[in-house]
């Protein structure tokens, strides 16, 4: 029988992926970050205190494959920083994975938590792996030995695990499992995103996808664009990208294209959202064979003239290569890192309004938040409870890095990263170097 591609393959076969720029993601990060350094003066000291990850732990993860072989897969955390509290960050299970783009991730972890105001400091965690190619058993399996090879990095005070990229609540049990067993406990706030009958919130499913459409609006009230009859793109029809192209067109806008690894799908009239995620749930989780819609590449999905372009996949989408291309008014960055330091030139030289991945994106983690105060307290919030604090501190942030872009005659990116790096750096100063 010929080999049949998977459903990556044919991604990858079909259309190659965006030429990074030149930099990794940890690279991208700092050169953002200098640049507000250098408008903060930051001392030197607490640059070099802040600008890198305080521990990394890359540990082997030894499993027992259904065929009986033992495979090993490569596990990552990375603690950014932890002056604001413990380290909170999500786990993505993905076979691309490095230690760069993992470090990144975890110190914008630590940006969005200062900008949105929860008390934690930054991490993320991930495991070279490709889930769709596992069983179950297996995934359970990989989760739980990483889970007990960092059980002395994770705790309710010390480091907090979240889903990201491919790993979802039921991954969640398997942590809160594992590690409850090893400690002899039954503490359910060492980890955020669980299933609700866990101890898990209402609302953070939804939370990163409800805070794009929370910013999103405010961004058009800013650009003075009416919903009703303003035109939406997506690229990433996973738990964020899914979500945000729900409730955007729910608030009145037309969602007009999504896309996901198996390709992207226009309707200039509209897409039916609730039947596409209706579609990937009831089929092998992508929205590959989707016919109700017309197909065009992510690239054409990118560039298409709409008002608010959502990124919403992965990183270095938006390039020095393709951002000139870019029609779109409004970017929310739904996705870490989906923009490269030289695109942000591009698109601020173009007026292209840019919210940033630290702000827009920053829904997951304060309803995360919500979640540990919950489980800590053993008294749970209603949905209703959890959407208005979060729509609260969503705008109140919103606010702020407007205003800090504003006033400081930057874009919002920039904004955000002065308005985070001077939180952290005060904090540290209060708290002193120890030593
Ligand atoms: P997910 O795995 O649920 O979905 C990812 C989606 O992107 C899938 O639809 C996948 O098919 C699609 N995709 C992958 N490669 C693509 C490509 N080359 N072109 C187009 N689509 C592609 O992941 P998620 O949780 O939705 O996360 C997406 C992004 O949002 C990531 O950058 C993640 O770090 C970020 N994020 C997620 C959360 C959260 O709460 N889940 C919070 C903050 C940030």
């Amino acid at each position: 029988m010929p080999y049949k591609r998977n459903v990556y393959e044919r991604a990858i076969y079909k259309e190659p992926a965006p030429i990074r720029d030149h930099e990794n993601p940890f690279e991208s990060m700092v050169k953002r970050f200098d640049i507000a350094a250098q408008i903060l003066e930051l001392d030197p000291g607490f640059y070099s205190y802040l600008v890198k990850p305080t521990r990394i732990h890359i540990t082997a993860i030894p499993v027992v494959m259904d065929n009986g072989y033992i495979q090993m897969f490569d596990g990552y955390r990375v603690i950014h920083n932890e002056v604001l509290g413990p380290s909170k960050g999500g786990i993505r299970f993905a076979p691309d994975v490095t230690i760069e783009e993992v470090s990144a991730l975890a110190a914008w972890m630590t940006w969005k938590c200062a900008i949105v105001g929860v008390p934690f400091g930054g991490a993320k965690g991930a495991i070279a792996c490709n889930p769709r190619e596992m069983s179950e058993g297996e995934l359970e399996r990989m989760t739980r030995r990483y889970t007990a090879n960092l059980l002395d990095v994770f705790g309710p005070d010390k480091d907090i695990p979240a889903p990201d990229m491919n790993t979802n609540a039921q991954i969640m049990a398997w942590i809160l499992d594992t590690y409850n067993m090893h400690v002899r406990a039954n503490t359910n706030a060492v980890v955020t995103g669980k299933p609700i009958m866990l101890g898990g919130s209402h609302g953070r499913v939804e939370a990163t996808g409800r805070g794009v459409m929370i910013v999103t609006k405010a961004a058009m009230r800013e650009l003075n664009i009416d919903i009703e009859g303003s035109t939406v793109a997506v690229q990433g029809f996973g738990n964020v990208g899914s979500i945000a192209a729900k409730l955007l067109s729910e608030q009145g806008c037309t969602v007009v294209a999504v896309s996901d690894i198996s390709g992207g799908y226009y309707n200039e009239n509209g897409l039916d959202i609730e039947a596409m995620i209706a579609y990937c749930k009831d089929g092998n989780g992508t929205l590959e064979g989707y016919s109700n819609a017309q197909i065009i590449s992510n690239s054409e999905l990118l560039a298409l003239e709409v008002d608010v372009l959502v990124p919403a996949a992965k990183e270095d989408q938006i390039t020095e290569r393709n951002a000139h291309e870019i029609k779109a008014r409004i970017i929310c960055e739904g996705a870490n890192g989906p923009t490269s330091p030289a695109a942000d030139k591009i698109l601020s030289d173009n007026g292209v309004l840019v919210i940033p991945d630290i702000l827009a994106n920053a829904g997951g983690v304060t309803v995360s938040y919500f979640e540990w105060v919950q489980d800590r307290q053993g008294f749970f919030w209603t949905e209703a409870r959890v959407n208005k604090r979060l729509d609260r501190m969503m705008s109140g942030a919103f606010d702020a890095v407007y205003k800090a872009a504003q006033n400081y005659q930057v874009t919002p990116r920039i904004g955000a990263y002065v308005l985070a790096i001077r939180k952290v750096a005060d904090a540290l100063k209060m708290r002193g170097i120890y030593g």
